[in-house]
């Protein structure tokens, strides 16, 4: 069996390498084609001797070299690019890339499915499968990274918002930031970082222990406790007030804004009511709101609001002094929502 050694740090890769009689700079060499180049192909890593490449193909692969792009869908203006990603164990994960005038950002998937079952994604709707490791997380920036060579730049942002809830594989996607802050690596800052969560209170709670500025997302969606118990069934074990509290607290441990995400559901959550409510939980909270107007998951049956309603809900947290903003859209012609390519896909295989 040969060994992977993508996600390696390069004291690892040493000590792997080394072990097959390779010399000390030669892994230094390597982690510089696959971090800081993005090559992948052994044979390609120019200024390695060919017994050194014959003995890495021998002893060695590397994760993106494994995954398998089972599908790809661009958007028509050329700015959204989405994977669908087949891993080695024949699990398949979505994975996003977006261009901003500001850099490139990639949105990545945390867990094979998952397991909180918010009634409006079809990433939640067969449960999770397994845990994402930190490669394999890793490995999603890399692929972008890979594409993004011939243009001289490489992925700036991430944001841990595909599918899964990354509070419930919180070592994995650590040890991938980690790994992407580096500066032998991307180099890329914290504050450049997203981790978004349903509100899972124990992981917000481990993230402001870490003491690293990831900024913080919470999918709040709806202020009903009902409602959002309906629509999120996590609101049952961690309700949105305790998980406010909780997001405040992180906020004042680490300075950072919080986002909540309010996705607007026609006739469900987009109401004047629901909207004063919303700002009566967030006035003088160190806090913005990014509102997202449905992608209509068919499985699912939810509308998106007309633009009338989204602009009457955002003027309503606007009046009440809530920094909120309406998410420009990215991908609307592409299957943009977190799971709709990978449920679609399912969907063809079994009638094949
Ligand atoms: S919205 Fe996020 S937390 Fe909810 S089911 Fe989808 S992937 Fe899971």
């Amino acid at each position: 069996m040969k060994q992977d050694i993508f996600g390696l740090t390069i004291e690892e890769l040493q000590a792997a390498l080394t072990a097959k009689g390779m010399k000390t700079f030669r892994a230094k060499q390597v982690f510089q084609w696959l971090y800081q180049k993005s090559v992948f192909d052994f044979s390609a890593m120019r200024n390695l001797s060919k017994a050194d490449i014959a003995l890495l193909e021998e002893n060695f692969t590397v994760l993106p070299r494994r995954i398998a792009v089972l599908r790809e869908q661009n958007s028509s203006d050329g700015l959204t690019s989405k994977l669908l990603l087949g891993l080695p164990d024949g699990n398949s994960v979505e994975t996003v890339l977006m261009r901003h005038d500001y850099g490139c950002s990639v949105c990545v998937s945390s867990q094979v499915g998952c397991d909180m079952h918010c009634a409006f994604c079809a990433s939640g709707l067969n449960g999770a499968v397994r845990n994402l490791s930190a490669a394999e997380i890793i490995a999603q920036v890399y692929l972008f990274n890979e594409r993004l060579r011939g243009e001289n730049t490489m992925v700036s942002r991430v944001v841990v918002m595909g599918s899964g809830e990354p509070m419930l594989n919180f070592d994995a996607v650590i040890g991938a930031l980690d790994f992407l802050h580096r500066e032998d690596t991307c180099l890329m800052s914290y504050r450049n970082m997203t981790i978004s969560t349903c509100g899972i209170i124990p992981g917000i709670r481990r993230l402001a222990e870490q003491g690293k500025p990831i900024n913080l997302a919470v999918s709040l969606h709806a202020v009903r406790s009902e409602l959002r118990t309906s629509l999120m069934p996590v609101n049952k074990g961690f309700p949105f007030a305790d998980v406010i509290t909780a997001a405040e607290a992180y906020s004042e441990a680490g300075g950072r804004q919080v986002t909540y995400e309010y996705i607007l559901l026609k006739d469900k959550n987009d109401s004047v009511q629901d909207a004063e409510l919303l700002s009566n939980y967030l006035r003088f909270k160190h806090a913005s709101v990014n509102l997202i107007p449905a992608n209509p998951v068919p499985e699912q049956g939810f509308e998106r609001p007309s633009r009338q309603r989204v602009e009457r809900f955002l003027k309503i947290l606007q009046k009440n002094r809530i920094n909120a903003t309406v998410r420009k859209e990215m991908g609307k012609d592409i299957d943009a929502a977190c799971g709709q390519l990978r449920a679609k896909f399912a969907k063809e295989q079994e009638h094949k």
